[in-house]
């Protein structure tokens, strides 16, 4: 593989050597010297070579990098928000390379994060458990609802400022996504009480079909934990109050304060079930006029 890119001097020899070495995916069967030589390499810590890569790495040589090994690989996803990744195509390109990845930070990648790279991300990266596509506002239901099919495992997801989804990308994940625990609509103005009372109804849907649910949610160890809908200003009392039921983990109180309803000023009578039944908040009473909005 070709790691042309804007590197100089012993940088550039370093990293071509590193990739003629191990330019392949399989990380196995290496040369015991190389694999000598490249353990100083592999051991940066994992800020250090991101700080690198933002300095000097191209789409090319971010795709080179994370054929490394799995640490490399890993640090890459988590932190690719702070590589200037020129376009969809390398991303695409990335995850065909790097199926396992299992946390991938695109917040604010506008050009990396297109329908077509999360269709790439669905096809590949069905272990996927944590994704931030923060103010990725070019992303629609179609990148959406392909990663509620092809991401089942996802537990977190960010679409803050993702002005283009509807509803139809909410459904879609409550409907896919069963594990999923943090979600992020924060200022999605296009969400309406169709998408609430879709995520209500699975979590009933759950519980009913026997699976486990009632058990789970009892431990507070499934279902959603945090749901930002601040700015949908387009959602009822009624619906929101049917997800904050839904989700015992979802709180408007102060002290846990997971359901963020913050900025949309009809929602001010929704509140979680700590003012009715103080013993869910740990025995600490808390006067519903006390939540925070
Ligand atoms: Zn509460």
């Amino acid at each position: 593989m070709d790691s042309a890119g804007p590197l100089s001097g012993e940088l550039n020899n370093s990293f071509n050597d590193l990739m003629d070495t191990e330019g392949n995916e399989s990380g196995q069967a290496q040369n015991t010297d190389t694999g000598a030589a490249l353990s100083g390499w592999k051991d940066l810590p994992m800020e250090l070579l991101l700080r690198i890569m933002s300095i000097v790495a191209d789409d090319r040589m971010v795709i080179v990098a994370s054929g490394v090994c799995t640490g490399w690989r890993e640090a890459l996803g988590w932190g690719v928000t702070k590589l200037s990744l020129l376009c969809d195509a390398a991303l695409v390109y990335l995850t065909s390379q790097c199926k396992n990845f299992e946390c991938l930070n695109l917040c604010g990648c506008v050009r990396a994060a297109s329908d077509r790279a999360l269709q790439a991300i669905a096809f590949n990266c069905g272990q996927l458990q944590s994704l931030n596509l923060g103010w990725c506002d070019s992303i629609t239901d179609k990148g959406v609802t392909s990663l509620a099919s092809g991401c089942p495992e996802l537990r977190a997801l960010d679409l803050c400022g993702c002005v283009l989804i509807t509803d139809e990308s909410v459904v879609a994940l409550a409907n896919g996504c069963p594990h999923l625990r943090s979600l992020g609509l924060y200022y999605c103005q296009n969400i309406t009480d169709r998408a609430m009372y879709s995520l209500a109804a699975n979590s009933r849907m759950r519980s009913n079909n026997g699976h486990g649910w009632d058990a789970v949610k009892s431990d507070n160890k499934d279902g959603l934990a945090s749901l930002n809908i601040s700015q949908c200003t387009a959602l009822t009392p009624p619906a929101v109050q049917a997800v904050c039921d839904s989700f015992p983990a979802l709180h408007t109180c102060p002290e846990r304060h997971s359901l963020i309803i913050s900025g949309c000023l009809s929602l001010t009578s929704v509140h979680c079930a700590c003012a009715l039944h103080p013993h869910r908040a740990g025995g600490r009473a808390i006067l519903s006029n006390q939540h925070a909005y």
